[in-house]
């Protein structure tokens, strides 16, 4: 089954509105001539509304960062998934590592956002992934298990119609140490065999599983060539617009 590639951009905690603003502009005009690629870009929260503006009547997609579950009330310094649409989010990042590792995340708190993100139609772009020690003892697989098998809980394959994952081996973001692509395939073809056996067949084939882990220009071409590394999430090299359109640029075949 052919699924069309996602290139997601996570900006983190970088880029003031302007700065925002203009390389979002730069990113429309670059990538003018895109087909058969999706691109998503996740500023952060305070240039959402700007963002929305510049991708209008664009392909490109507008994500958050993150979400909280409650739809109103005294919840100080959160965002409520209607507050995302209402700002013209389609996507929302649930569970990136640097969540659990400083804002103690936990699979069930993904859990419950992933829940609030599909009851809101906004389409949750779920991180897993193992530490260096994890992955050195073998254990790979367990924790990647652990993770989907928590933080998707009571969803049915209906309500992940729209799901996609994002593998992000921790030991690989921000390093400039990407998986290899055949490590990188290998987990991801565990990943669809996991929500095959969970989910079913027909999600388990339209699931896109993104890889992400110090994707750039170099390593991005035979990472996406693997059959089931539908796409990548973006850190570092997603700030420069001229980098992240090529990298968008890249799954055409066009360099
Ligand atoms: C990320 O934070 O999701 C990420 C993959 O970062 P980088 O591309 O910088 O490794």
């Amino acid at each position: 089954m052919s699924r069309i590639p996602l290139i997601a951009g996570n900006w983190k905690m970088n880029k003031t509105i302007d700065e925002a603003v203009k390389s979002a502009q730069a990113l429309v005009e670059l990538t003018a001539d895109v087909q058969d690629v999706e691109a998503m870009v996740a500023p952060p929260f305070t240039a959402l509304t700007a963002l929305a503006a510049v991708f209008a009547d664009t392909p490109i997609h507008l994500g958050a960062q993150n979400l909280f579950w409650e739809a109103s009330g005294a919840y100080t310094g959160e965002i409520a998934p209607n507050m995302l649409t209402n700002a013209g989010c389609s996507h929302v990042i649930i569970g990136h590592s640097e969540r659990r590792q400083y804002f103690n995340e936990t699979d069930e708190t993904v859990n419950r956002r992933v829940h609030a993100a599909v009851e809101n139609n906004l389409i949750p772009v779920v991180c897993i992934g193992e530490t260096l020690e994890e992955r050195q003892s073998e254990s790979t697989q367990l924790v990647l298990g652990d993770q989907l098998k928590a933080g998707l809980a009571n969803l049915s394959a209906k309500e992940l119609t729209h799901l996609v994952v994002a593998y992000e081996p921790i030991w690989a973001i921000g390093t400039g140490q990407a998986a290899t692509p055949d490590m990188a395939q290998a987990t991801h073809q565990f990943i669809r065999g996991f929500l095959h056996k969970s989910f079913g067949n027909t999600l388990a084939n339209s699931v896109k599983i993104l890889y992400g882990g110090s994707v750039n220009i170099d390593n991005a071409k035979e990472l996406m060539a693997k059959p089931d590394i539908d796409g990548a999430l973006v850190g570092g090299a997603s700030l420069e617009a001229e980098t992240f359109s090529q990298l968008v640029c890249f799954n055409l075949g066009e360099d």
